[in-house]
């Protein structure tokens, strides 16, 4: 092959958190069919992986990388155009001058249909990452308006730490709040479909005559408590609209809850619209050991901190 014609692969590796929402209130269903929602996200060390590596072909092919934590048997994943990673990828290729092919691995360790985000985890480092594999040169605030349009939380995955999400939650304000907070994620072996749970949750107000009010904004005390990360006071003004849907549809959550409750949990939550479950522990010491406990249980429990970074490079290299 003459030189002009070799291809030099070059591999951009991103990591991205998944998020958990400390607190999560959701409005009446609008004339769109979507819900305002105010909500305060914690990204988690639990992280998806991207390794996105160019190539001579055209096109974007996508691969789970046997890293993953996620028994990859289990869990219904597409590896088509559906994929919010290739999603990424296609978005990228249209704003790129440079785009070549590209193919993505990616490790799933955030659950999946588990109110983590972690879809979206992969579509911000999917971004950020043929942002640097194309030399896009593309602003965070750039990135951050094509996350938007991928979905509501990828904007988040990208930005990382704490912050207030208004509007479908992709109108983000950093909460600068930087003290730890630790968890234990109790992962269910199926998942919830996001749309469902939003369906259930304006079944039962319904039924039971509640005239919800459009979210303005979030409890300044959770901000508070997160500022101080003050599990004490946190553990009080946890709340989520969607939970009780969420329990409607798998009522194993309440029992879930109530294991981690009766185990030293300082308080415990489904995830978004579940159905992992989140528990706050006192400390790490604590966290640990809870994940402990409820492992002995059968479960499947993470012991994870927040507020970590949002998607970053780990990689670059030129193969
Ligand atoms: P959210 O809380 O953002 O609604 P989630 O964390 O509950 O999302 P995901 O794991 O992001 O749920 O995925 C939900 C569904 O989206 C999956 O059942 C799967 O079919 C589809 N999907 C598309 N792309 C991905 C991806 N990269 N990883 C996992 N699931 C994906």
């Amino acid at each position: 092959m003459s030189a002009a014609g070799r291809f030099a692969a070059r591999t951009v590796r991103v990591k991205a958190p998944g998020k958990v929402n400390v607190s999560l209130a959701v409005g009446p269903l609008r004339a769109d069919g979507y819900h305002s929602v105010a909500s305060v996200y914690l990204a988690v060390s639990l992280y998806e992986e991207v390794a996105a590596t160019s190539t001579a072909a055209p096109g974007i092919t996508i691969s789970l990388s046997p890293e993953s934590t996620l028994d990859l048997d289990d869990v219904d994943i597409p590896l088509d155009s559906s994929n919010l990673a290739y999603k990424a990828a296609a978005i990228m290729a249209d704003v790129s001058e440079h785009a070549t092919g590209v193919h993505l691995e990616i490790t799933k360790r955030v659950p999946v249909a588990g109110g983590m985000g972690g879809g979206s985890a992969d579509a911000a480092a999917t971004l950020l990452a043929c942002d640097a594999l194309w030399n896009s040169g593309l602003s965070r605030e750039e990135l951050a308006h094509l996350a938007a349009e991928l979905g509501a939380d990828v904007p988040f995955s990208l930005l990382g730490g704490t912050a207030v999400g208004l509007g479908l939650g992709d109108e983000l304000s950093p909460a600068l709040a930087k003290a730890q907070t630790h968890w234990v994620l109790v992962v269910a072996n199926y998942g919830l479909s996001t749309p469902e749970v939003y369906r259930t949750l304006d079944r039962l107000r319904g039924a039971g005559g509640i005239d919800a009010e459009e979210p303005t904004g979030v409890d300044p005390q959770i901000l508070a408590a997160l500022r101080g990360g003050d599990a004490e006071s946190l553990g009080r003004v946890l709340v989520n609209d969607l939970q009780r849907a969420s329990i409607e549809l798998a009522p194993a959550l309440r029992d879930t809850l109530g294991i981690g409750e009766s185990h030293g949990a300082i308080a415990g939550m489904v995830s978004g619209s579940g159905p992992t479950v989140a528990l706050l522990a006192e400390d790490s010491v604590a966290a640990a050991a809870l994940a402990e406990d409820l492992q002995r249980y059968g479960l499947t429990a993470l012991p994870v901190h927040g507020p970590v970074p949002g998607a970053r490079i780990i990689s670059d290299t030129l193969l």
